[in-house]
């Protein structure tokens, strides 16, 4: 049978409190961008659960966009029909041969939000199991977890019946929490840092510095390719490019190569605090994991985090490579992120950074560097683009063929 409607179950936010509205409203919102190809769709927002009629779009293309959004704990498919127990019970024995294969248990959950329904819920239960029955006399009906629980809910404009509960993303809606600048390369750590953060609520805009002619147009078109892969979740990201070729040859002609990672690292977080200040956000993040390289021992971290006061998360920092992997598997970013184009860090890597990077010599070295006026000219290049899911571009590409 056509769906006519999802309904959607709230994860988390539920236990909000007063911020309850909000965490509601973004939801929906949320849930709007992610259907934009469906205008069709009519979102209800209500305080336990969110109605989406489908309008005629059909739900299965709706299911897996609805399944990546956060802030949503399960949804149900649903079917509607008119509020006349013999429609009711024709609909039940419908999707009972739709989907009973003749080993299922079964349990008919019925509930009547309107009590003018000439039938309340038990005597729906009866009514309707015996409907079901009827076709299939040998079926066993069971209270406690049944294989197919058919829900059969009387509201004020129709009958709706769902069969199916299906595992939303969890997590809070984005936006929630405010907004976080994801700094990311082209690596496996940084995107999964990005999903997680999503997950969390958080709104982000990605930082990614860039140093060509040594770093190559595919490592740009790489960030941004997993920029895509992050943005179903969220509708669009901003992607913000950094100029980085002159901060590096800087660092290269001036400090000793033991220092250049190091001293790298902390022109990239003083920039990233620079962006975040002009964008508006409240922390950053990155895909730091504790020990994996040079840069990510608690000596380097203590020594790259001295320039800003800034809260950084670093979602993956207690993670193993493999536990990192296996989500960026899960979120499609790790066939792109190992592909073989270097980044900026790769390119300017000296054969042996320093572990244990000593304070006093940090600051020696960049003494001998104008750190104000290249943070300026840094940002005076960024260039900055709003990125879409796959099927939006492609969308809009046909569309604007037939103009
Ligand atoms: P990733 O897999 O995310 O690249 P990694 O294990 O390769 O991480 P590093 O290269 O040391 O580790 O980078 C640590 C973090 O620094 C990255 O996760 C990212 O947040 C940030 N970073 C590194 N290079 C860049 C870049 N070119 N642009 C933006 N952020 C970067
Ligand atoms: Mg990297």
């Amino acid at each position: 049978m056509k769906y006519s409607e999802i309904m959607v179950r709230y994860g988390e936010l539920s236990t909000k409190g007063k911020n309850r509205k909000s965490f509601i409203m973004q939801l929906a919102q949320n849930v709007k961008q992610a259907l934009s190809d469906f205008p069709e769709i009519k979102i209800h927002a209500e305080r336990d659960r969110m109605h989406l009629l489908l309008n005629g779009v059909d739900g299965q293309l709706v299911i897996p966009k609805l399944a990546k959004i956060f802030g949503i704990q399960n949804f149900s498919p649903s079917v509607r029909v008119e509020k006349d127990v013999q429609v009711i019970k024709d609909a039940v024995q419908e999707i009972m041969k739709e989907i009973y294969t003749g080993k299922e248990t079964f349990k008919i959950i019925a509930k009547r939000s309107d009590h003018t329904f000439e039938l309340n819920s038990n005597e729906l239960n009866q009514a309707l199991g015996n409907a079901v029955i009827d076709i299939f006399p040998d079926i066993q009906a069971q209270m406690k977890k049944p294989d197919i629980p058919l829900r059969v809910e009387i509201r004020r404009d129709g009958t709706y019946l769902s069969y199916e509960t299906i595992k939303g993303a969890g997590g809070l809606p984005v936006g929630t929490s405010g907004k976080g600048m994801l700094m990311l390369s082209g690596g496996i750590d940084s995107p999964v840092a990005g999903y997680f953060a999503m997950k969390r609520g958080v709104e982000i805009e990605a930082v990614h510095f860039a140093s060509p002619p040594y770093t190559s147009e595919q490592a740009l078109q790489k960030a941004k390719d997993l920029t895509v892969k992050l943005t179903p979740y969220v509708g669009k990201i901003d992607f913000i490019e950094v100029p980085f070729t002159e901060i590096q040859e800087e660092i290269k002609r001036t400090v000793p190569q033991g220092y250049w990672m190091t001293i790298t690292r902390r022109m990239m977080l003083r920039l990233t605090d620079e962006i975040r200040k002009i964008r508006h956000g409240l922390i950053i993040l990155n895909g730091e994991s504790l020990g994996q390289v040079a840069s990510q021992t608690l000596q380097s971290m203590v020594a790259i985090n001295e320039v800003t006061n800034t809260p950084i998360i670093r979602p993956v920092a207690t993670m193993d490579k493999l536990e990192i992997i296996e989500v960026a598997e899960k979120i499609d970013t790790f066939d792109l992120s190992i592909q073989p184009f270097e980044d900026c860090c790769t390119i300017f890597a000296p054969p042996q950074p320093k572990t244990r990077p000593q304070l006093e010599k940090v600051h020696h070295y960049e003494e001998r560097l104008d750190i104000d006026g290249l943070i300026e000219r840094a940002l005076s290049g960024l260039k900055i683009e709003t990125i879409r899911p796959e099927t939006t571009i492609q969308q809009s590409e046909e569309f604007s063929d037939l103009l």
